[in-house]
């Protein structure tokens, strides 16, 4: 008690304890400006990166381009397509050379956006969604941890080798103009989707089964061991409370002093 007040007067003097308390509260203020920083230092990045430069969006439309060449490569089929759609933003496009700053900038970026809205993006992405589903179902069926999720597996392959093939027919026989590639590109898509979203269903439900099975097994063990220590508890020496002694299990009363066990 005589001690108490000493630590608090310590404190007000400036003695250690105010010296620890005040570094607490340094790194507290110095945690906060760090995370404020970094706040700034992203905010900052994506404003950067909403604005368009001239040389940013000339250097995308290179890419695009290169981009919608690449396409029309894979895919020859969607040719006429892409040609139409490489006509509309290059007029864009050249429209923007009589322009300056960000005038210019901006129009850039219409061409960029409008060569690669809608139906092209989605072709772009459709190379990627089917690699994805294509892992995905041998995943789901190397997975299945059991009978029924192996079924669910074996179906759910089968609905994304026939959707998988869909595309690939569908992806090399094209599209005549750009209205109709946004709408077969659209099935494709949407197609693969419910293909994948099937797949996703399986391993998430093969998951919940092996988590639900280790849970089960969990439990199991600390039964076991609560069982185990209780057996343990059992078989243990008391320690009697008047003297001291430790007494085998099976002792009613204290072998030392005589009084009885415990209850
Ligand atoms: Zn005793």
């Amino acid at each position: 008690m005589t001690e108490r007040p000493a630590v608090d007067v310590d404190r007000r003097r400036g003695g250690p304890f105010r010296w620890g308390a005040g570094s607490g509260i340094v790194a507290d203020v110095s945690t906060v400006n760090r995370i404020l920083v970094a706040w700034l230092a992203v905010a900052m990045l994506l404003l950067g990166g909403c604005k368009k430069t001239v040389e940013g969006e000339q250097a995308a439309w290179t890419s695009n381009v290169e981009k919608v060449n690449a396409l029309m490569a894979t895919y020859p089929g969607f040719k006429p397509a892409l040609e139409e759609r490489m006509g509309k933003a290059k007029g864009i496009y050249d429209a923007s050379e009589g322009l300056d700053g960000e005038a210019k900038a901006n129009k850039l970026g219409e061409a960029n956006s409008t060569l690669m809205g809608g139906y092209v993006r989605d072709l772009q992405q459709l190379d990627k969604d089917m690699k994805d589903l294509r892992t995905k179902r041998v995943e789901a069926a190397a997975k299945a941890g059991d009978e029924s999720s192996r079924l669910g597996a074996k179906v759910a392959a089968e609905d994304a080798n026939k959707a998988l093939d869909r595309a690939d027919k569908a992806l090399a026989a094209g599209a005549k103009d750009e209205a109709s590639a946004t709408a077969v590109v659209k099935k494709i898509k949407d197609d693969i989707a419910t293909a994948a979203k099937a797949v996703d269903a399986v391993l998430e439900a093969d998951k919940d089964k092996k988590d639900e099975k280790k849970a089960t097994e969990d439990a199991k063990e600390a039964k076991d061991a609560a069982a185990k220590a209780d057996a343990d508890a059992k078989v243990a020496p008391w320690k009697c409370e008047y003297c001291g002694s430790e007494n085998p299990h099976d002792e009613a009363s204290c072998k030392s002093c005589g009084a009885p066990r415990a209850k």
